[in-house]
């Protein structure tokens, strides 16, 4: 059996994915802040910003429906944020749902939706989690992540069908996590989605490394990035912008060796309308 970490051929049926086993960046739209690359013992060596280490790992559920899906994400975002508005949206909206802060925003100061949602929040954190799914919509729909009023480039569907059409999970199926970062120099922790290559125990401690200014067309600018620990990479992420404006540029060394390699599904669905295809079940793959 394969380990958990690692997707089998009936995994990435599980998981929906069109045509890779990994999340497709699609174009280049914007180079990255520092183009200067080095190369040693083959690896390039370029200039990065160090965002923090990983202190703990939380895993999702990505097979139950996307309102629960949600409604878990909101929980572990309220962990960190608390009820700031602002930092609800660049969590939850933007580094979990790889969507515009300033759009929601925008959404939210129509009339007094930003008191409203506030008054929500608070009321879905004394819920029973049985009894909560009529707040949780209001929620995902005031944000803009139920419907398609954000206008998102990445896709016409709403962020959260938009997600639901890749699994769930953005990243390798059951690989999918939310990662803790810490910054080493403010000590701000925030919640990444990202993708694991190696079992937790290992992952635990990895530095994350995003690179400034890059953005293709399915991640943020500056969001893109990887977890590297003993110069292994052990994971990665699109949507992991910065909640600090702390200086920690570095140079690092992009283990080239072990980066997966994207795979062909050749699954009949693949031709089918989003549509007609659901996921198939199955729990096999998830770890509680
Ligand atoms: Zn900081």
């Amino acid at each position: 059996m394969a380990n958990s970490w690692e997707l089998d051929e009936d995994d990435i049926q599980a998981c929906g994915y069109l045509d890779l086993s990994t999340f497709a960046l699609g174009a280049e739209t914007k180079p990255p802040m520092f183009n200067e690359v080095r190369f040693f013992s083959g690896n390039p060596i370029v200039k990065d910003d160090n965002i923090g280490m990983v202190h703990s790992i939380r895993r999702i559920n990505w097979r139950q429906d996307t309102l629960h899906t949600f409604s878990d994400l909101l929980r572990l975002t309220l962990e960190h944020t608390g009820l700031d508005i602002g930092a609800v949206v660049d969590t939850l909206g933007g580094r979990l749902y790889g969507q515009v802060s300033a759009k929601i925003l925008e959404r939210l100061s129509d009339g007094d939706r930003m008191w409203q949602l506030r008054d929500k929040l608070d009321e879905f954190l004394a819920s029973n989690p049985e009894n909560r799914d009529d707040i949780t919509n209001w929620i995902a729909e005031a944000i803009g992540l139920s419907n398609r009023t954000l206008e998102s480039s990445m896709s016409v569907l709403s962020p959260m069908r938009f997600l639901e059409e890749h699994g769930s999970t953005v990243h390798f199926g059951a690989s999918g996590a939310l990662v803790d970062v810490s910054c080493h120099n403010c000590h701000k922790n925030f919640l990444v989605r990202v993708a694991l290559d190696k079992p937790d125990f290992y992952v635990l401690g990895a530095k994350a490394y995003r690179f400034p200014g890059l953005k293709y067309q399915f991640t943020h600018a500056g969001g893109a990035g990887l977890l590297v620990k003993d110069r292994c990479n052990v994971g990665r992420f699109v949507w992991g912008t910065p909640t600090c404006a702390c200086p920690k540029f570095e140079d690092i060394e992009i283990p080239l060796h072990d980066l997966p390699i994207p795979r062909p599904n050749n699954y009949e669905y693949g031709q089918q309308t989003s549509k007609e295809w659901r996921p198939v079940i199955s729990e096999t793959m998830i770890k509680s």
